[in-house]
């Protein structure tokens, strides 16, 4: 009989010649099982997704409640329907009272695509700047935010991008009157967790408002209680222009979104009307999920403790090896000599049942994301085995 591994491998679509291939047959709070009965902790959470655990029980409710109530109905924008209104609702809750506008969408690519046609519709203006080694996602507006590496091929592409350094207070003055917006992370998540001076995003931002440009800060992977507070930028005392999520945002359900103020989003209405337009953006079944995924972050304490889970993290996993730790909240990099090194930990990691990885653009760091459900017993059982993938 043919094999589901045969046909990933004939069938499906490859990113690389050498994907993990893991066979997972079911999935629940910080572990994964697969299909040889082996299990595995997942510290990376599907990459930033899986903040509340896979399968939490108040997620899968809300997803089967709405199952049997309705699913797709109509495009997006049209009907009311209520976990898009309520969800919309209580994300800007969580936010400045400018943020109470909510424009869903599938995905974090999709998020930043609506954010930068928003920003060049109302500023009238063209150009846009981003960090190097940020990554804002793979179609062909977040894309040319990225850095030339994974550009090259996929000429052309926007071309008004100003690169800037992140954490760079010099680089600053680059954003400039012809900036429709600055799409920044506050802290640069493929870049391999880079902490910049608090006064670094305030100095961003003040230089927004100096020349008219919006500040788009992306929230894609920092977003729902993985920083340690609900969004990231609230540790650095701003108020984004735009916020973007996903990821998180859906409790293991895909859906993202893009966020502003009534002023700022309406110009979508009009000239031309239907200035952005999506199927399935906020589909009723990710919307319940996401708002139950909301609900159980904020009626329960994991955000908080998210920090001192990080503490746990960094107090357990010394080692000669490990060059530098760097974290908030969840959200760490351990950094080694070189990839060659931390590929080699990674790959014995996962024989002994804990899933790590690497970023995008910091292959020298292992990345440790977990749920945020995850327990000092399992925290303390992960570290050891990593240690010992070390020796
Ligand atoms: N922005 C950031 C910061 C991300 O980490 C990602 C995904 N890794 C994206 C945008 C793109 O999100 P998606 O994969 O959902 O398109």
């Amino acid at each position: 009989m043919i094999k589901e591994r045969q046909l990933f491998f004939a069938n499906q679509a490859q990113t690389s010649d050498f994907p993990l291939a893991l066979e997972i047959v079911k999935a629940e709070g910080v572990y994964l099982y697969d299909s040889n009965g082996e299990k595995y902790i997942d510290l990376i959470s599907g990459i930033a997704v899986s903040n509340v655990g896979h399968r939490h029980p108040k997620v899968v409710e809300a997803i089967k409640n709405q199952v049997d109530q309705y699913m797709h109905l109509m495009v997006y924008g049209e009907y009311i329907q209520s976990p898009q209104a309520l969800l919309a609702n209580a994300i800007s809750e969580t936010l400045d009272k400018k943020l109470d506008n909510v424009f869903f969408t599938n995905s974090g690519t999709e998020a930043i695509e609506g954010a930068m046609k928003l920003a060049k519709k109302y500023t009238g203006r063209l150009n846009f700047t981003s960090c190097y080694k940020a990554y804002h996602g793979s179609t062909q507006g977040s894309l040319s935010l990225g850095d030339e590496q994974f550009k090259r091929n996929f000429r052309p592409l926007l071309s008004n991008i100003d690169k800037i350094a992140f954490g760079n207070f010099d680089d600053i003055k680059n954003i400039s009157c012809r900036t429709a917006a600055v799409v920044i992370e506050c802290i640069a998540a493929e870049g391999g967790v880079i902490i910049p001076e608090k006064t670094y995003i305030q100095a961003v931002r003040e230089r927004c408002d100096f020349v008219g440009a919006l500040m788009i800060v992306d929230e894609i992977q920092t977003g729902f209680g993985r920083t340690g507070k609900f969004w990231a930028h609230q540790h650095f005392d701003i108020v984004p222009d735009i916020l973007t999520t996903a990821k998180g945002m859906g409790g293991g359900m895909p859906i993202g979104a893009f966020i502003s103020s009534h002023k700022i989003m309406s110009v979508f209405k009009e000239n031309p009307i239907l200035g952005h337009i999506t199927t399935f953006g906020g589909h009723p079944v990710c919307s319940a999920a996401s708002l139950a995924t909301l609900e159980v972050l904020l009626e329960g304490d994991l955000i908080e403790k998210a920090n001192e889970k990080g503490e746990l993290f960094k107090k357990l996993l010394i080692h000669p090896k490990i060059k530098a730790i760097r974290g908030i909240g969840l959200m760490l990099a351990l950094e080694f000599e070189n990839f060659e090194i931390l590929k080699e930990i990674i790959n014995k990691a996962i024989l002994k049942g804990v899933i790590t990885d690497w970023f995008l653009y910091c292959d020298n760091s292992m990345r440790i994301a977990p749920p945020l459900t995850i327990n000092e017993n399992e925290i303390r059982h992960a570290c050891q085995i990593i240690l010992e993938c070390m020796n």
